[in-house]
């Protein structure tokens, strides 16, 4: 084989020129009702509550953390085994991101670390599904509630997984997607907020767009629209090229979404018995979004070499975010964030990989490394 394997890769559905063409003849590219398709589709078909599409999954935790009204002087709980942006917008309200440590066995934030971390300032605490298995949040979401803390998901890498049965996007208070270019459906940049609270929902809907009620500023015979802004508002919506293009990638998500799970089945079927390999563990009351495929491998920097000779990439995703110093200085204590981050690893999964990609994968890597 000489193809090269990427670790990620970017999905355009065959449909999406067509589409967006549509959008582009039309000339009518900003915010309207392709938006509106967009979110419809979103709700009716991965059962996402209330879902405000925006232009990037930072902006989605961004007003989640706003309307939440986290402010200066409040503690966020989140993970550091994430990307960047999920602390960022903590540091954008003036809040505290307060890291806790994470299961070594699955990357997601712990249940254990997070009720040591719990203080009379805490707020909300950001849960990340990492590599789209969803967190223990009945547990999370319990505690959350004895301390009258707010739960926010960052679902990034989490569209299409299900806890309990039970879509991601209709559990918590706040539910934050992306539809960057990597992720599982992309608009080029994009993001949606779920927002469980009918008036929170409202705020959220007008916050996107200056802080103006579209549905009720409407325009008077001076031709302006007529609004009064109230509270500071942003320029977070998506537009209608973009939704088009999601409209498009969203077709057959499930179908794709089952393209994953095959292949991580024949992962874990023989890489399950290969010395210095450790996977990671899932429980089986939840569904996997499957954006990515990791698992802790001995001698790391030896096994990415030896894919890479065969033009297979394999990457540490990502390093603990609080080791950039915009966060104060590495955490200390996060005992499983430490024994994670020397020794996890992931290999591609996409929908580029075909099943027998995925077995000469795994012959390389029974070979040895
Ligand atoms: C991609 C990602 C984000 C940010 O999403 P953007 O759409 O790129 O702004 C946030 N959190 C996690 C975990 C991500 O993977």
């Amino acid at each position: 084989m000489n193809k090269h394997l990427n670790i990620y890769n970017t999905h355009i559905s065959p449909n999406a020129s067509t589409y967006v063409n549509e959008v582009l003849q039309s000339t009518f590219i900003s915010e309207g009702k392709k938006v509106k398709e967009f979110e419809d589709k979103l709700n009716t078909y991965l059962r996402i509550q209330n879902p405000l599409a925006l232009n990037s999954g930072t902006t989605a935790l961004h007003l989640a953390l706003d309307v939440a009204g986290i402010k200066e002087g409040d503690e966020v709980i989140l993970p550091a085994q994430t990307f960047v942006a999920t602390g960022l917008v903590i540091l954008q309200q003036k809040a505290k991101p307060v890291f806790a440590d994470i299961n070594y066995q699955d990357g997601n934030i712990s249940l254990e670390s997070i009720k040591q971390k719990i203080t009379s300032k805490t707020k909300a605490i950001i849960c990340v599904h990492w590599g789209g298995y969803p967190c223990d949040l009945k547990e999370i979401n319990a505690l959350a509630k004895q301390h009258n803390i707010l739960v926010i998901e960052d679902a990034a890498h989490a569209l299409g997984a299900t806890h309990n049965n039970q879509a991601i996007g209709c559990i918590s208070d706040y539910t934050c997607f992306s539809f960057q270019a990597i992720k599982h459906v992309t608009t080029g940049d994009g993001g949606a907020l779920a927002i469980k609270d009918k008036t929170k929902f409202k705020e959220a809907f007008s916050k996107r767009w200056f802080g103006i009620d579209r549905n009720t500023a409407t325009p008077t015979e001076l031709g302006e629209r007529s609004y009064n802004i109230e509270q500071l508002g942003y320029k977070y919506h998506l537009n209608d090229y973009a939704a088009a293009l999601g409209l498009a990638n969203l077709e057959n998500f499930k179908e794709r979404l089952l393209h994953r799970k095959n292949i991580i089945d024949l992962y874990n079927a023989h890489l399950n018995k290969i010395t210095g390999i450790q996977l990671f563990q899932y429980k089986n009351d939840r569904e996997s979004a499957n954006w990515l495929y990791g698992f802790h491998v001995e001698d790391r920097s030896n096994f990415i070499r030896k894919l890479k000779e065969h033009q297979i990439t394999a990457s540490v995703i990502h390093q603990r975010i609080d080791r950039n110093s915009v966060f104060g200085g590495l955490t200390k204590n996060l005992i499983n964030q430490q024994k994670f981050d020397n020794s996890q690893i992931h290999i591609p999964i996409h929908d580029a990989i075909s099943i027998e990609d995925a077995e000469y994968i795994i012959d390389l890597i029974k070979r040895g490394w």
